[in-house]
């Protein structure tokens, strides 16, 4: 239940990795035979690649995942004096990467999301300034599962003559990638997220784009990143991508999204909680409605999707009227295979370690952040208090999950939720 942590390979990435690390051991660099079958080997990975990015062969960069492609993004496009949007709902790899730039004369512009965990396109149009060079927008949210709209934004980035950046690493193999209809100039994927091999990566670079490698040395990725390329990985990676492909086809998708929208509905059975990254209900005298879990998912409606309205955060937030009304209107979009729970009367962290003991991994948001004590930067900028945002969980299944796992969880997080409760010293109003 902690998919968006990372995925486990899966045989067919194992089977088609494993004569490049002993037979096919060639370095990619090499003019010699082992060095050709390599350099074969990456080749087609990097067609593999550009069909599921709908880019050409030479605009793939391979590296060592998402938080290398962000941190290249930022750090290979922007010089001091330069001005940069990106939102404060992105994964760290984007945001202390801007805080190491801010050192080097380059200012950052945070832009809030809604209470819904959607970025208003006209807020980052609101932020635009002269000297704005980049703007960086992640495709899925991690955390919640929020489906961002790039394509608007891409839109937005062109009108400006601003180069757009994409972290698409939650949303590959959860949606189709496609970098033309985004209209982004860079865009990030991870292997590991992707039920590839950890450790690879890759990024879509536009034709003419200015990035300096953030690596340097040899002239591999032409030049656009140094270092001997991890074939095994690569090949892994490109698998994992034909996969994907294929079960954004196949109805993978879709059996995952009605997994989840069980699991959903099972956990909102229980008093006190609510979603997070979901639309507001406006009462038809504009005020919001806030009673917890008491919109239901109407059945047939494309899960994938469909989010019906529940309670939403306390942020009213500012933005574009006409957006707002849409957004009080629509289900907001979310990737097939996470749900993020919020649980009154409870610490979060103790429900994980409660469902650990049964078996089921859960998370308190990024996995990069399990541990902190301070609550999720995600939901605080999604305008909830730090009590709510402690005791939010996120749910993220695997594409090979059951309903017997679902069922699993929706017997065991209720008792949990009841043993916790009735020990918590939140529940018993002694903590501020
Ligand atoms: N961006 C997002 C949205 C992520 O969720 C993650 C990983 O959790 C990363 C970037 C970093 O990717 P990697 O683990 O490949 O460095």
């Amino acid at each position: 239940m902690d998919a968006n942590a990372t995925t486990p390979l899966l045989p067919e990435m194992m089977e088609a990795m494993r004569p490049f690390w002993m037979e096919h051991f060639g370095n990619a660099s090499s003019i010699h035979l082992h060095g050709q079958q390599a350099h074969a080997a990456v080749d087609r990975a990097r067609t593999t690649m550009a069909d599921f990015l709908n880019c050409h062969a030479a605009e793939v960069v391979f590296n060592s995942g998402g938080t290398e492609g962000d941190n290249t993004a930022l750090v290979g496009l922007l010089r001091s004096g330069d001005h940069f949007i990106t939102t404060a709902i992105e994964h760290s790899a984007i945001l202390e990467a801007a805080k190491r730039l801010a050192d080097k004369g380059v200012e950052t512009t945070f832009v809030a999301p809604r209470p819904s965990g959607l970025i208003d396109p006209d807020e980052i149009r609101r932020a635009m300034r002269p000297e704005t060079r980049l703007i960086s927008v992640m495709l899925a949210n991690n955390e919640t599962g929020v489906l961002q709209p790039v394509e608007e934004i891409g839109k937005i980035a062109k009108e400006a003559g601003v180069y757009f950046h994409i972290d698409a690493v939650q949303g590959a193999g959860k949606v189709e990638l496609d970098v033309r209809r985004f209209g982004c100039h860079l865009l990030s994927i991870s292997g590991h997220k992707m039920h590839g091999p950890k450790g690879v990566g890759a990024m879509f670079v536009r034709r003419g784009t200015p990035i300096e490698p953030l690596l340097v040395g040899g002239s591999h990725e032409r030049r656009r990143r140094a270092g001997t390329e991890n074939v095994p990985g690569i090949v892994g990676l490109a698998r994992a991508a034909e996969a994907a492909m294929h079960s954004l086809e196949d109805g993978t998708i879709d059996r995952l999204a009605a997994l989840r929208d069980r699991l959903e509905a099972g956990l909102l059975e229980i008093s006190g909680t609510g979603v997070n990254g979901a639309a507001l209900r406006v009462a038809p005298e504009g005020r919001r409605e806030n009673s917890p879990g008491q919109a239901q998912r109407s059945p047939g409606k494309d899960a994938s999707t469909d989010l019906a309205p529940r309670r939403g955060a306390a942020n009213s937030g500012g933005g574009d009227p006409a957006f707002r009304t849409w957004e009080s209107t629509n289900p907001v979009p979310r990737v097939a295979n996470t749900t993020n729970i919020w649980f009154d009367q409870l610490e979060g962290e103790a429900l994980v370690i409660a469902l650990d003991l049964k078996g089921v991994c859960i998370s308190g948001g990024s996995a990069c952040h399990s541990g902190a004590t301070e609550p999720s930067h995600v939901l605080m900028a999604m305008g909830l208090d730090k009590t709510r945002a402690r005791a939010s969980l996120r749910f993220s299944l695997l594409k090979t999950a059951t309903e017997d796992d679902v069922d699993y969880v929706l017997r065991v997080v209720p008792e949990a939720v009841e043993h916790l409760r009735a020990l918590s010293p939140v529940a018993a109003g002694t903590l501020g």
